[in-house]
């Protein structure tokens, strides 16, 4: 078995459920006592958000990439960076390392073309997720599949919900229903599914919630993670 470099803290609400899925995953495959090989990195979030908030993606980079580099010396032979957002920098942490980086777009990409032909999906996530090139640039480019984000007022809500309850373990009744809300237009738009592009949403929408497939990227990344580390 490999093992897995799990990047996380971000948040480690969200990095406990890849730690969860990610082991219950190689005990359903493997049977017994076995559990997942793993070194988990896990960083303070604040700071993190107080670059993310002034755009200071550099400093972000230069983070995340030293404690890449720190879970491949540690014995990581793949690396998993347990958030959708912060792949913005991906160049800046596979400069750092010698190591694969298993990027969370092109395993959910991959979920979605198994699914679906010609897919046109909706996107939820943060504001730097939805609004930025790097995460719906790649599903575009690299596997053609369209996306459709919310709104301006609707993504400010989405990304509000994210940062002041998810990220702090806070799940709300109301919460939920503003994003089944804003994914139903996704449906009338002509969604054939929703990302959940953030690795917090898991949390707050569930199979069933909404009339059209959701992929959850916290799930997705965990399967491919595990996959490779029993490859
Ligand atoms: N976990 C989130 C994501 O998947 C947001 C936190 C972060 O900015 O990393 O995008």
């Amino acid at each position: 078995m490999k093992t897995i470099g799990l990047l996380g803290g971000m948040s480690w609400e969200s990095t406990a459920q890849y730690y969860s899925y990610i082991n219950t995953m190689v005990k359903e495959r493997l049977g017994g006592l076995h559990s997942a090989e793993m070194v988990l990195v896990s960083i303070d979030f604040a700071p993190l958000e107080t670059m993310q908030a002034a755009g200071d993606w550099d400093s972000a980079g230069r983070l995340l990439a030293g404690k890449a580099a720190q879970a491949q010396a540690a014995g990581a032979d793949f690396l998993v960076l347990a958030t959708n957002t912060m792949h913005k920098v991906a160049p800046a942490i596979e400069a750092a390392i010698t190591i694969p980086l298993l990027h969370i777009a092109d395993a959910t990409a991959v979920k979605i073309r198994s699914e679906q032909d010609s897919p046109c999906v909706g996107l939820l996530g943060t504001r730097f997720t939805m609004e930025q090139e790097f995460y719906a640039g790649r599903l575009h480019a690299m596997h053609g599949i369209e996306v459709l984000t919310p709104p301006a007022e609707d993504r400010e809500i989405v990304h509000r919900i994210i940062y002041e309850e998810l990220i702090l373990g806070s799940v709300k009744e109301d919460s939920r229903a503003e994003y089944v809300r804003i994914t139903q237009d996704f449906a009338e738009r002509g969604a054939v599914g929703v990302i959940l592009g953030c690795t917090e949403i898991g949390m707050l929408l569930r199979p069933g919630d909404l009339a059209v497939p959701l992929y959850d990227t916290t799930r997705i990344h965990a399967k491919a993670a595990v996959d490779e580390a029993l490859s």
